[in-house]
């Protein structure tokens, strides 16, 4: 039934054929993206079955067909709607089987259809189709159309390389102008939808009009890719240029011998930055000076500046830190077991670790240990360290002044190094140690910077985590390090400073505490320290003592500590070189044989000295006992005053002879003794820096004990400030003083009685060897002193 009806509409078209001109009806071949035009011979690569079954039934029958262009590339199974109305009727050439099923066709366009009908039939696509005939055309006007797309042409083949020479030979010859249209259409590169427009126009001239448009717009386009290409070549042979002299510069330096590793090294310090887990800000700094470092020679001075640079930032502890172990009970442990005494110190220090425990944030008061030198103010620092289980540094502030040596230099500075708080940190590899700044009472500042305010940046809670070192020039945070500061005396520390500091004063060693520290700490430790076995060697007490007393004449225990060392080290030759047999005892007597004649010899004084008083001075290294001597001249009453005093112990001697002179009378002297007679005053040991208004009463009672040959009790020190009325007025340092008298076996002291509160801190065994007498008069001291 379908079969019938078929054949009657096949039947139909054919009659309308023959009424309206040549009819054809073929089987069909859908092209994708391609056009065929008349005169067109080209390969088709066919692989759709429906197409491949319409080129079999066509090879069995006279090898013709319908090529027409599909209106979309995508569609693989179209119907009549999915195909352009122009397409062409053709000749198949030849027809290779391909192994994969597919088929390479050679094809002739010979004619335009116009199609009218396109059906399936069998699974084989029919297309019935009217042939169509091209107006002729001729005359001035088509020739001139002629020779101008001829001309277009040849400008469109310079433009468009694609197309060779002799095609364009071929078509200059052409003089047909439908042909030549067509002919233009199949060489030039347009778009699919193009060809068709121009395959659809059938008179000729109109299809030149309309091809003159298209390649006039194709050509503009070409234009534009062209100088588009241009404009990025001239790019590319400029970044060429550059590649080609860069690898020449290599290639130079190479022959010179100082080809860096570069690659490498670039490579190299790109992993340290990524394993250095710096913060942001840091870490783009970081790439940042690696590109620049890129673009340098390799060995030029700029290049080993940021070379150095870069070192800096990967070597800082950015993100490395030890975990923190805070035990109270450990850390007791830990205080007492590398100090002995200290209770108060120790227990300061207890307190203050328990807080940072409860309030469990660094922010806080810095610590800040003050005493004279030796008592173990960096020691407590290590043991607090060690009990923290945190890596621990010094750093001497001793002698700083210039700004930059806190916050390094900046890096246009020929050898410019960052800070040493920064060059500290790197050494010690972590970012939250404890960090002891040593003596910060001897800073001083000068033109080139205060360094106190930088030192406030760095110890200050609320700035210390953006510090800028000016050589790094980013934040590095230091409000995890704890640090802890050490001076030997609190006034010359700035307010500023001194306000963030929590002051834990550690006073002088008594006699019986430096000969405990000895015996207990410092033996054991020099001992081992220089290989020395219990088997070897015993320090007697009477030995410790003898260092003690003749070999040291200090507040702490460092030079007690040097000399039992070198005692250590001359013990360990004799045993080597087999002087030694046995275990070595070493009684009192024996060490002069070791540290020779006894450095310290007890001041011997005259008894009943007359015009030689002791006055009691605190100075940064501890008290001091200081010998006052006065001597009359004859002379005219001038009062000569030597042995480096300074400005305030000198005014403090002239007050004490104004007194003299007020008090001539009551004292028996001449009324003008002053005119007959100079005074001289000198306080022996020049390099002991004595200033300060205590050593008043003393001078005043030398000078009156020359003017009236009374002698000074002799084992008697004193210390006070003088009024010009003879009142004793109070002064600082007691508890140093009263230590540095004991130490020195003077056991009476004078006091002002106002400093008779100061008497609290003094270690009770050393009071009680004491006999102290507190005055409120010039003469109370004279009762008290002369005889
Ligand atoms: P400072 O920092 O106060 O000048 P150090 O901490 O350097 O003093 O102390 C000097 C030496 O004396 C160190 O070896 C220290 O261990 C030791 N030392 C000081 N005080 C004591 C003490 N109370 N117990 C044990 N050793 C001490």
């Amino acid at each position: 039934m379908k079969q019938a009806m078929r054949k009657t509409k096949r039947a139909r078209v054919k009659r309308t054929r023959r009424l309206t001109g040549e009819w054809v009806e073929l089987p069909l071949l859908p092209l994708r993206d391609i056009v065929v035009f008349p005169s067109m011979i080209v390969p088709l690569f066919v692989g759709r079955p429906k197409s491949v079954a319409a080129l079999e039934s066509v090879m069995q029958g006279d090898k013709e067909l319908i090529l027409v262009t599909q209106r979309s590339v995508d569609c693989d199974d179209p119907g009549q709607e999915d195909l352009y109305k122009i397409g062409v009727r053709a000749f198949v050439h030849q027809l290779l089987k391909l192994p994969d099923g597919s088929v390479k066709v050679l094809v002739e366009g010979k004619s335009r259809l116009r199609m009218h009908l396109v059906e399936t039939i069998d699974n084989t696509l029919f297309g019935s189709a009217e042939e169509l005939c091209e107006p002729q055309v001729a005359g001035a006007e088509i020739e001139a159309l002629i020779r101008h797309l001829q001309d277009r042409f040849e400008s469109y083949v310079r433009l468009n390389r694609k197309i060779p020479q002799e095609t364009l030979v071929s078509l200059l010859n052409l003089n047909d102008p439908g042909r030549l249209a067509d002919n233009i259409a199949i060489h030039a590169s347009f778009k699919v939808s193009d060809k068709q427009r121009i395959l659809a126009i059938l008179n000729p001239e109109k299809r030149l009009t309309a091809l003159s448009h298209i390649l006039n717009t194709e050509m503009e386009i070409l234009e534009l890719e062209q100088k588009i290409r241009g404009e990025v070549r001239r790019q590319m042979e400029k970044s060429q240029k550059e590649y080609y002299l860069n690898e020449q510069i290599k290639a130079i330096q190479k022959e010179l011998g100082r080809d860096g590793e570069n690659p490498e090294e670039i490579a190299e310090l790109k992993r340290k930055i990524q394993t250095a887990r710096m913060p942001q800000e840091a870490a783009e700094k970081a790439k940042q000076e690696v590109s620049r470092l890129k673009a340098m020679a390799t060995m030029s001075p700029e290049a080993s500046v940021v070379r150095n640079y870069l070192d800096w930032l990967v070597a800082l502890p950015w993100s490395k830190r030890t975990k923190d172990r805070i035990d109270i009970v450990l850390a007791e442990r830990i205080l007492n077991e590398d100090h002995y005494g200290l209770k108060k110190p120790k227990e300061r220090i207890l307190e203050f670790l328990a807080v940072r425990q409860l309030v469990k944030k660094s922010k806080g008061p810095i610590l800040c240990f003050v005493g004279p030198p030796g008592v173990g103010k960096t020691s407590l620092g290590r043991s607090i360290a060690r009990s923290l289980g945190r890596k621990f540094v010094r750093m001497s502030l001793g002698g700083v002044r210039d700004e930059a040596e806190i916050r390094g230099h900046r890096r246009t500075y020929i050898g410019a190094l960052p800070g040493r708080i920064v060059q500290n940190i790197r050494k010690i590899g972590s970012r939250n140690p404890v960090f002891l700044l040593d003596e910060v009472d001897k800073m001083s500042v000068d033109f080139r910077g205060d360094p106190s305010a930088a030192l406030l940046e760095v110890l200050d809670p609320e700035l210390n985590h953006t510090f800028v070192d000016h050589y790094l020039e980013v934040e590095f945070d230091l409000s995890e390090v704890m640090f802890i500061t050490t001076a030997n005396i609190l006034d010359p520390i700035p307010p500023a400073l001194r306000d963030r500091m929590e002051v834990i004063e550690i006073p002088s060693y008594t006699e019986p505490e430096k000969f405990e520290i000895a015996r207990s700490f410092l033996i054991p430790k020099q001992m081992k320290h220089h290989g020395l076995k219990r088997s070897y060697v015993r320090f007697e007490d009477g030995a410790i003592l003898e260092v003690i007393r003749n070999y040291t004449r200090e507040a702490g225990v460092r030079n007690l500590e040097r000399e039992i060392g070198s005692i250590c080290r001359k013990v360990a030759r004799d045993i080597v070189s087999k002087k030694i047999k046995g275990c070595k005892r070493l009684t009192g007597k024996a060490i002069g044989k070791y540290l020779g004649i006894p450095k310290y010899r007890r001041p011997e004084y005259e008894n009943g000295g007359v015009g030689i008083a002791t006055g009691l001075a605190w100075t940064e290294v501890g008290g001091e006992v200081l010998r006052t001597e006065a001597t009359l001249m004859e002379g005219k009453g001038e009062l000569m005053l030597t042995g480096q005093l300074g400005k305030v112990m000198q005014e403090s001697a002239k007050a004490a002879l104004t007194f003299a002179r007020s008090r001539a009378r009551n004292l028996h002297l001449d009324r003008d003794f002053h005119k007959r007679f100079d005074i001289h005053v000198h306080i022996p040991e020049g390099a002991i820096p004595k200033d300060g208004p205590s050593a008043g009463i003393t001078i005043a009672t030398a000078i009156i004990s020359a003017l009236t040959g009374q002698p000074v009790t002799n084992d008697m020190a004193m210390t006070g400030e003088i009024t010009l009325r003879g009142q004793v007025l109070p002064v600082g340092g007691i508890k140093e003083k009263i230590l540095a008298a004991h130490r020195s076996k003077l056991h009476r002291v004078l006091l002002p009685k106002e400093n008779e509160k100061d008497l609290e801190d003094i270690p009770p065994e050393v009071l009680q060897e004491m006999d102290i007498q507190f005055v409120i008069s010039m003469d109370e001291v004279l009762q008290a002193a002369l005889h």
